[in-house]
């Protein structure tokens, strides 16, 4: 299927690896030039290299902290005028409800719903100028089904979904989509960090922790970062237009719901 993207532009937050990686690679996969972002050069410029190489599309890197002002603004003044944004930062670490601070909070609420929010803001009146846009923001199943280790993530991403939930009826008019990609388990660095977790908690391997969780998804695997920027470049194509403000999960089945 042609997406109808080419030559359109983006910017992926937090693009070098993982989840982000996986929709920068499937949105030059359509000829779609684009803006990669992280804190580590070497792995966004090596991403970028090998991208480049690949699909032939320009790709500008922006090292820097995405949840940071300045970061923000480097991101966007390296872009210019874009008519793609997907939104992505590292996720809150784990823990205990009883023991987040105050500013616990406020980080995670900066990282995973204020950036997003700053970056919906800041580019979504120029999508609306052209009548042509397209948002996806990276959350997690947890806005669905919560993770109770990770309540610094299921509160900011719930933040997050609310404010997609309304702006997104908001700006639809102009040609505008906002919506919100939840991934499940995907086998990236970070499944790997809370794998490892488990592993010091409960004296098994890292094979044995995998096998445990993988157990628990219906489709028996965890997901792959290309099997989900196929999903989010679905999402920021012509064909997906009349999809607004909603929350998609690729989860392989996890979330044990109807609806
Ligand atoms: P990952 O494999 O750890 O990759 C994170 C990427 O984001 C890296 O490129 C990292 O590069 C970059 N990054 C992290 N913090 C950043 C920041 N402050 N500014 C700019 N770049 C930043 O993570 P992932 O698995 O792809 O997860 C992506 C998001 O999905 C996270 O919010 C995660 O919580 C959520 N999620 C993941 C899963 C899963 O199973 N993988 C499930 C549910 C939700 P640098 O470190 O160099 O900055």
């Amino acid at each position: 299927m042609d997406l109808g993207i080419t030559g359109k532009s983006a910017i992926i937050c937090a693009s070098s690896k993982g989840l982000g990686l996986g929709c920068a690679r499937a949105l030059a996969a359509e000829g779609v030039n684009i803006v990669m972002n992280a804190r580590g050069a070497d792995a966004l410029n090596a991403a970028a290299e090998d991208i480049r190489a690949q699909f032939g599309v320009t790709v500008t890197t922006v090292a820097g902290d995405i949840t940071t002002q300045a970061g923000r603004d480097a991101v966007l003044a390296a872009a210019g005028d874009v008519d793609i944004l997907v939104n992505n930062a590292g996720g809150p670490p784990p823990g205990m409800w009883s023991d987040w601070s105050r500013d616990d909070f406020i980080a995670a609420l900066d990282a995973n719903m204020l950036t997003p929010i700053a970056m919906i803001q800041a580019l979504v009146p120029g999508m609306m100028a052209k009548g042509w846009g397209r948002v996806v923001n990276i959350t997690s199943q947890s806005v669905k089904s919560p993770i109770a280790i990770l309540g610094l993530s299921n509160s900011a991403r719930a933040g997050l979904t609310g404010f997609v939930a309304g702006t997104s009826r908001q700006v639809a008019p102009e040609g505008v989509t906002i919506n919100n990609l939840l991934p499940g388990i995907h086998a990236t660095d970070r499944a790997a960090a809370l794998d490892g977790g488990v592993v010091k908690e409960q004296g098994i391997t890292m094979e044995q922790a995998r096998a445990q969780r993988a157990a628990t998804i219906p489709a028996r695997r965890y997901g792959t970062a290309a099997e989900f920027g196929a999903t989010c470049a679905f999402l920021c194509s012509q064909h997906a237009g009349f999809i607004v403000g909603q929350n998609i999960l690729a989860d392989g089945g996890a979330v044990n719901a109807t609806l």
